[in-house]
């Protein structure tokens, strides 16, 4: 047997084991300390109440004969893929029933795709990033190169910053930066791809928290998306999902290369290798498109916003700079007096007891940055930028 040793060449994840490191040592020595810990990207709020309550139903029906649910579509229920399609219509975007796919989330759907591309293609990677990409292609052998994302560029690299590239990892909101491309912006990464017959990944996995209108939450709301984008989407941190697990996919049936139809190619690959999505979790997933479960995960997204304003407004107060927070639950900020990521994570940790994330773990321009989340509760949220301010 010979092993994938594409395997070899991938770092270490350090970054949260490093973490996690750090801040035992530090409360084995200060265990007066109460740490908040801002750098989590779980959620913290419970599956709101109409999802519980469909998923219980679901449950009785399995248990019953004549309502039981044996293997499903690979793709999906349909009284699923029609409440996404209408939550698509609602943002003006026509999908078909046939091009969504329900997953058991975006990280594997956002792995998975690759079997259908050759290892040959280049890809195009902004930097900072959610590491998934990389080590995904690394794994596949295929030659990445970076879009540098920095303050010049608000975090959002566009293409003349890069190289040429077959495939594009776009995210907005973006993790770990809480930037979000506009339309004009958006509409460049479309064109190029279109003239470059490159295909763009679209991460949306955060579209939810956007509260600016004006700004797209699906890149199907540019023209010319659906002959070179597939979108992933994200039921994790809209209605916290994380640990039920569901997503989903859109593949437009317009994005065709030579004689491949992505769409055909993508439906092949799923019945092929997946089983699909519980139906009791398609149930809960279902109640989160209804009226009754929207209101509710739209009560959890306003209590992480108000965090993210809590912590945008201490920065303001204090004159650090930082992107996100707005439109995302990340907050990406400068660190202080020129110290690198880690030497930060060090000082909130042993000066004030804050745990965020060190920018370095997302890539070379994440050095002199840091990320923080709004997912905490609000009284730890109010208290660690209460710390924070003090500090000064
Ligand atoms: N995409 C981004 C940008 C993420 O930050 C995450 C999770 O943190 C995911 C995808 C994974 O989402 P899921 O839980 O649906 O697999």
């Amino acid at each position: 047997m010979i092993p994938n040793t594409n395997y070899s060449q991938l770092k270490e994840s350090y970054l949260f084991s490093e973490i996690a490191r750090r801040v035992s040592q530090y409360s084995a020595a200060h265990p007066e300390k109460k740490l908040i810990r801002m750098g989590i990207g779980d959620v913290t709020l419970p599956l709101c109440k109409a999802v519980v309550a469909a998923m219980k139903q679901a449950a009785e029906d399995m248990g019953e004969a004549a309502t039981f649910h044996g293997y499903g579509p690979e793709q999906g229920y349909d009284f699923l893929r029609g409440k996404i399609k209408e939550y698509y219509a609602e943002n003006g975007v026509s999908v078909d029933l046939e091009e969504i796919f329900v997953s058991d989330g975006a990280k594997s759907d956002l792995g998975n795709i690759l079997d259908l591309f050759d290892k040959e293609n280049t890809v195009l990677i902004p930097n900072p990033v959610y590491p998934v990409y990389v080590d995904t292609n690394i794994m596949d052998g295929r030659k990445i190169i970076f879009a540098d994302a920095n303050e010049a560029n608000g975090f959002l690299p566009l293409p003349d910053s890069a190289g040429k590239a077959d495939i594009i990892y776009l995210c907005s909101p973006n993790n770990p930066t809480g930037a979000v491309y506009n339309r004009d912006q958006l509409k460049q990464w479309v064109d190029y791809a279109n003239k470059y017959h490159s295909v763009i990944l679209f991460d949306a996995a955060y579209e939810a928290f956007i509260a600016d209108n004006t700004l797209p939450r699906s890149i199907f709301e540019i023209e010319g998306a659906r002959t070179c984008a597939i979108e992933f989407c994200s039921l994790s941190k809209t209605a916290g999902f994380t640990g039920t697990r569901c997503g989903y996919t859109v593949v437009p049936k317009q994005l065709v290369f030579g004689e491949m139809h992505v769409n055909k190619m993508w439906l092949r690959r799923q019945t092929t290798k997946f089983n699909g999505v519980s139906y009791l979790v398609q149930k809960g997933a279902e109640a989160v498109f209804t009226p009754e479960g929207r209101k509710q995960i739209e009560e959890n997204i306003a209590y992480y916003r108000k965090n993210a304003s809590i912590i945008t407004q201490a920065l303001d107060a204090l004159g650090i700079w930082y992107t996100g927070g707005k439109n995302s639950p990340y907050i990406w900020l400068r660190c202080p007096d020129e110290l690198d990521s880690w030497t930060f994570f060090d000082t909130l940790l042993t000066e004030v007891a804050i745990v965020g994330t060190p920018g370095a773990g997302f890539g070379k321009n994440g050095d002199k940055y840091f990320r923080l989340t709004a997912f905490s509760s609000l009284d730890n949220t109010i208290t660690a930028m209460n710390r924070l301010k003090k500090r000064k």
